[in-house]
């Protein structure tokens, strides 16, 4: 690797160089603003182009789709894609002396604009750091690079008898990296937690290139503060994840599904109750799909086939999972022809073989592809209590419908741990709607205690509604420690605060 400053000029010349504007874009707000740039962009540039390869950096047309929205105009000054944390801790530095803000990217999947790069900005890409370094089978921990997807660390566990236990439906795109810092959720939260969970240690770059390396690879490990937590969930607004190592789990293959159908207002956390008492820590997933979202499926997803009839209130997926699937099938048998005696329940299916399961969970994962035939939509990602879901729901669909007469609403969720999913086609130009839905939704959260943000984050979609879910002094604090951490605001500027 070349030395980090070959090509720049040192900061006693920069005292002398041009003074340019700050490079924070339009409208962001760092901890602190960033000082004028000390260092011209050529010379900057430069700087980058001497401290990594050839394919480490990309400027102008090379910078391909993967790193922009679908709604993006502008493209980033540059995309860097180290290979490590030294080459991380290079950038930075060069970085901080610049005044530079950068962007950390992972897959972009991200759904809350976290990972969005403009004109003046340099996106650091996670994707040459895509190295599975390795699986410690006795203590059951993987140590990966911050690029990996979750696809194939759960492939790479899965050979050795071990899982990852995290999922969700975009798994062959999103990084390590990326589901550390949004702490992402996702199905099998119901059984395993969030990331945060599966996390035992990391190894971040600070935003003055400092390399901290806490790859912890102990469960139990109280000597001091657990400093992992700093990085995990603060959507690269406070250090770059380089490498994490994952808690992993005993293999479990013997999976068993069910399609449920429910009626009752309470009947869902009645379920929930009465699973959790009676599978004995199998359960495993337990998600949700209101009447109009199973609608939807039905009209614009004809391919896919419910066992269940239509018109019901709530439909769910559950999976219980154990060592053996015949012997998972039969318990959610039984469990089941209990909840509908007592009247929890109207009718459930459950999945005779792998094909089935996999049909029935297609009706809760893939009908997303299709929402944009409602026109254009907002997608919303709260969470709150069980108990509040149901009335939650009615309310949202009454107040959103009375504002927006040809607004659609579909809900569904990973109910299990209170996250509920909205999918809002407002039917009219965008805008203003957009604006009135968050009102209605956030406002009703906010009344109700619960979290504008359950899974994704707060990005630079949720930032005028942090304060609905958070304190005064919790956000304060928030602001104490990006200001410690990334005194300059150079890391995401402009992201979550
Ligand atoms: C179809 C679909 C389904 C989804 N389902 C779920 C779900 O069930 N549960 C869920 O939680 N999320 C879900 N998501 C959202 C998304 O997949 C997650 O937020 C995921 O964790 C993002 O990973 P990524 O690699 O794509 O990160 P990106 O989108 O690239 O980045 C996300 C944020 O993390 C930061 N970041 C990325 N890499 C790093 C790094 N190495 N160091 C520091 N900061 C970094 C970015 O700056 C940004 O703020 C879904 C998204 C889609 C499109």
């Amino acid at each position: 690797m070349a030395t980090p400053t070959k090509g720049l000029v040192s900061r006693r010349q920069a005292v002398g160089a041009a003074i340019l504007s700050p490079l924070l874009p339009a409208g962001a707000q760092a901890a602190t603003p960033a000082p004028p740039l000390v260092m011209t962009r050529d010379a900057l540039l430069a700087g980058l182009r001497a401290t990594l390869d050839q394919d480490g950096i990309l400027t102008g047309d090379a910078i391909g789709k993967r790193y922009l929205t679908r709604k993006q105009d502008d493209k980033p000054l540059a995309v860097l894609r180290p290979r490590n944390a030294a080459e991380v801790s290079a950038i930075m530095k060069l970085c901080s002396t610049a005044r530079q803000p950068v962007v950390p990217q992972g897959g972009m999947t991200g759904l809350v604009g976290g990972g969005v790069a403009h004109r003046n900005e340099l996106v650091i890409s996670s994707e040459r750091m895509n190295v599975i370094d390795g699986v410690n089978t006795a203590d059951r921990t993987m140590t990966v690079g911050a690029g990996v997807t979750l696809k194939d660390a759960q492939d790479r566990a899965a050979t050795l008898g071990f899982m990852v236990p995290l999922d969700f439906g975009i798994r062959k795109i999103a990084t390590i990296g990326g589901m550390v810092s949004t702490n992402a959720g996702g199905e099998e939260v119901v059984r395993y937690g969030m990331t945060r969970e599966s996390v035992l240690g990391l190894e971040v770059v600070l935003a003055d290139g400092t390399i901290v390396t806490s790859l912890n690879q102990l469960i139990k490990n109280n000597a001091g503060y657990d400093l992992k937590h700093l990085f995990i969930g603060t959507e690269g607004t406070l250090g770059l994840v380089t490498r994490a190592v994952l808690r992993l789990r005993r293999r479990q293959d013997g999976a068993a599904t069910a399609l449920v159908a429910i009626d009752k207002p309470d009947g869902v956390p009645e379920l929930l109750r009465h699973l959790e008492e009676e599978l004995g820590g199998a359960l495993t997933k337990f998600e949700i799909m209101w009447a109009d979202y199973d609608a939807f499926v039905r009209k614009y997803c004809p391919d896919l086939k419910s066992p269940l009839g239509p018109g019901h209130t709530y439909y769910l997926v559950t999976d219980a999972v154990g060592n053996d699937a015949e012997f998972e099938r039969e318990r959610l048998k039984k469990v089941l022809a209990r909840a509908k005696k007592s009247g929890v329940i109207v009718n459930a299916a459950i999945a005779k073989d792998e094909a089935e399961r996999r049909s029935f969970w297609a009706l809760r994962e893939e009908a997303g592809a299709k929402f944009s035939e409602m026109g254009p939509f907002f997608g919303y990602d709260v969470s709150l209590s069980l108990a509040d879901m149901p009335a939650f729901g009615a309310r949202i669909k009454r107040e959103i419908t009375a504002a927006l007469p040809a607004a659609q609403v579909l809900i569904l969720g990973h109910v299990g741990d209170g996250n509920m999913h909205l999918v809002v086609a407002p039917g009219t130009p965008a805008e203003e709607a957009h604006h009135k839905c968050n009102e209605i939704i956030y406002g009703a959260i906010r009344e109700l205690h619960g979290s504008v943000s359950a899974e994704h984050g707060i990005g630079t979609e949720k930032k005028d509604y942090l304060a609905w879910s958070r304190s005064p002094e919790e956000i304060v604090l928030m602001r104490t420690l990006k200001q410690t951490l990334d005194p300059l605001g150079i890391l995401n500027p402009g992201k979550v605060l």
